[in-house]
This record gives C-alpha cells, sequence and structure tokens, in this order.
C-alpha cells in the first residue's frame, strides 16, 4: 500500500528504556532497577496528588471538564497571566505538535539547535517541512540567526534549558536574538526545565508573562513531567498570546487531558515546597557527578536541567558503557544517536547516585 513519501524520512521518538523491559528481557528484579534515562523527578510526586487520585478515582467514569477550568485558574494565578492565555495539553509533547500543525506545512522552515529535543524534529518531519540545524551542537544564537537571515523560518524552537545536553542561555541574549526575528515567526520557548534553571541561575531565567507580553509572537511552553513528578499523568502546558492559543485550540482534539490527570496537575501546584525540595537535592546530588567527571578528567556541560551529561570525548564509547550499565539494572541514555560520544544521567536520589557512580567507576577503570 502507498502511503505518503514523507514519512519515510520520520525517525520514531526513542523513549528511554522502561523498566518492564529490563524484568522481561534480562530478568532483573523490579527492587534493582534503577532507572534515570527520561528525566523523572526521582523522589516521585507529591503526597497530597496521591491522595487526591485515590479520593477521585470514584469519578473516572465521568468524561473531564472540556474547559479544563481550575488547572487553568490555577496556572493563571501562578504565572500571572489570564486564563485565555494558557492551553493545556496531554504532555508539551502535544502542545509542540500543535504548534507546528498550526504554522508549518511542506514549504515550511523551521530552525533549532543541533542537538536538541528530538520531537520538534518528528513533528517538523510529519507536516514535511524543513529543518534547519545549527553546526554547533548546543544553542549557539549567532549561528541561528544567520541560518535565520539566510533561509527565513516559520518557526524557531529554542530549548531553554536544552535536553539533552543541559545548557541553557542567559535571558538578556535570548531576548536579543527576538528582538530580530520577524513577528510573523513563531518562536517556541520549550521551558520545561526552567524551573531548575531559575533555580541555579536567576539570570536563564525565562518569566512567560514577560515573555509574551515583549514578545507577542512567543509561546513558552511547561510540563507537568519533570520537577512536578508527573510523567505518568501527560500534562504539559503553552503560555501565549490569546491569538495564539485560539489558533492552536482549533487543532485541539476534546478531552485532550484525563479528569485524573487534570486533578494530578492542580494539585501538584499546591504543593510547591515538594518541588522546590526535589530541585535543592538535584543539584547537591548532580554535584557527585561533577565531582566524579572532574577526578577523572571527563567533560561535563554545566547543567540547569535534573540530568547530567557527560562528553566520553575518545576516552570510552559511550554506547558500550550503557549497555554494560543495562547488564547491572541501571538505565541511562546514550546520545550516540545524536552524533556525539555522550551519555545522559538523569541525577537520582542519594541511593541510586551512589550505585551509579560505583558501576562507572567499575567499568571507567576496566575500558
Ligand atoms: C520531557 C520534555 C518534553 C516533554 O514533556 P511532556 O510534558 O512529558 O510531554 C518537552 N521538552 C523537553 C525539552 C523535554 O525534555
Amino acid at each position: 500500500m502507498q502511503f505518503n513519501k514523507y514519512l519515510n524520512d520520520i525517525h520514531t521518538y526513542e523513549a528511554g528504556k522502561p523498566i518492564e523491559l529490563l524484568i522481561r528481557k534480562y530478568g532483573i528484579k523490579e527492587k534493582d532497577i534503577i532507572k534515570l534515562a527520561s528525566n523523572e523527578n526521582p523522589y516521585g510526586t507529591s503526597p497530597k496528588v496521591i491522595f487526591k487520585i485515590y479520593a477521585f478515582a470514584k469519578n473516572m467514569f465521568r468524561y473531564p471538564d472540556d474547559s479544563m477550568y481550575e488547572l487553568k485558574e490555577a496556572l493563571a494565578r501562578k504565572f500571572y497571566v489570564h486564563n485565555s492565555n494558557i492551553l493545556v495539553g496531554a504532555g508539551s509533547d502535544q502542545l509542540i505538535d500543535l504548534c507546528v500543525r498550526a504554522k508549518c506545512n511542506e514549504s515550511s522552515k523551521i530552525l533549532m539547535a543541533k542537538t536538541t529535543f528530538s520531537m520538534y524534529e518528528i513533528c517538523a518531519k510529519q507536516t514535511n517541512a524543513k529543518v534547519l540545524k545549527t553546526k554547533d551542537h548546543t544553542h549557539n544564537l549567532e549561528q541561528l540567526y544567520s541560518l535565520y537571515k539566510k533561509y527565513g523560518a516559520d518557526l524557531i524552537f529554542l530549548c531553554l534549558p536544552n535536553n539533552p545536553l543541559g545548557e541553557a542561555l542567559d535571558k538578556k541574549e535570548v531576548y536579543t536574538f527576538l528582538r530580530k526575528i520577524d513577528k510573523n515567526t513563531l518562536v517556541v520557548i520549550d521551558g520545561v526545565y526552567q524551573e531548575f534553571a531559575s533555580f541555579k541561575d536567576k539570570r536563564k531565567q525565562i518569566i512567560p508573562k514577560h515573555l509574551i507580553n515583549k514578545f507577542s509572537n512567543c509561546i513558552y511552553l511547561g510540563s507537568f513531567s519533570k520537577a512536578y513528578g508527573l510523567g505518568g499523568m501527560r500534562v504539559g502546558f503553552a503560555i501565549a498570546k490569546k491569538s495564539i492559543i485560539k489558533k492552536l485550540y482549533k487543532l485541539r482534539i476534546p478531552f485532550n487531558v484525563s479528569s485524573l490527570s487534570l486533578i494530578a496537575a492542580n494539585e501538584a501546584l499546591k504543593d510547591e515546597e515538594f518541588v522546590t525540595e526535589s530541585i535543592q537535592k538535584n543539584f547537591l546530588e548532580m554535584k557527585r557527578y561533577e565531582e566524579f567527571a572532574e577526578k577523572r578528567g571527563i567533560n561535563y556541560i554545566n547543567s540547569y536541567t535534573n540530568f547530567i551529561t557527560l562528553n566520553l570525548d575518545n576516552k570510552y564509547d559511550s554506547s558500550k558503557i550503557v549497555d554494560e550499565l543495562l547488564l547491572k539494572g541501571i538505565i541511562i541514555r546514550d546520545l550516540s544517536s545524536y552524533g556525539v560520544n555522550s551519555i545522559r544521567i538523569t541525577i537520582g536520589t542519594n541511593k541510586e547516585n551512589t550505585i551509579v557512580l560505583d558501576q562507572l567507576e567499575k567499568l571507567f577503570q576496566y575500558y
């Protein structure tokens, strides 16, 4: 059967290996598996959220409130915007897709950093748009701008901080870049790790309200999957001018976020203390990986997220290290598919990191 030809060119998203796979394939017990491959919150989610989910379970036979009023109101209060500036999606992944589909078609150009969140390119290719990437792996605004000047762009992705590398740009340089971009170009600022970046360094903080007031062509994306510990619930949000939100809304399927997910996200917002504590512990634990790398002369990227990327250069082979760890029940990310010999490790709990560092130590001695 003939399908659209451009489908051949689309790579499918490569998710972090699930715990279930290690149980099935290697017979490793669940309690012995450490999954640090998807930047989940290792402390789980707020106990208040879990309690709320139990209490709500009896209402699951009903369709969700499709206006998502409660969650939108809560987000509007948190970010000092109006609820008409907010769109809620089944993860920010769904919102990335809406942005691309609302703005692009087969004659469009989409700009992004060379090594960034893979869904940008996947969604771009689903609309058959042309993807233009910088030479540098990390975000290089000069290179992005020269591509923009040369070819133009219908959409630009900025991942601040960037997954899978962990670097973040200063707000000041981002604003300088945005001033030079035409108002007909949609700029997606993926702020899924902003909770971490703004905690570590205020200069990296992008405040959605300021952003959209200053740049009417920008859309900010946030998520409950990372700092809030709700990856399994699939809730993300977009903040933009009402005119942009209204257009994206036309592409939305009804009831795109489940009632349980809406309840969970709303409750998670009420326990900021849990999130702050998780972030504090994250950066304390990250120091252990930095010290480990420094001691062994391994380069790492200064991270503003809940993961750290180690560049193994020509010392070790990233795929080999990742495979060896897998046999020990440790799941991390090999970045070789991005064309870099690097590994990405989500920062785990104190206990998990001790085990991972211990195993890494052994492997680095051996290879
Ligand atoms: C995890 C991640 C997302 C997707 O998050 P969901 O809300 O779970 O869909 C988007 N962008 C980046 C950069 C991510 O790391």
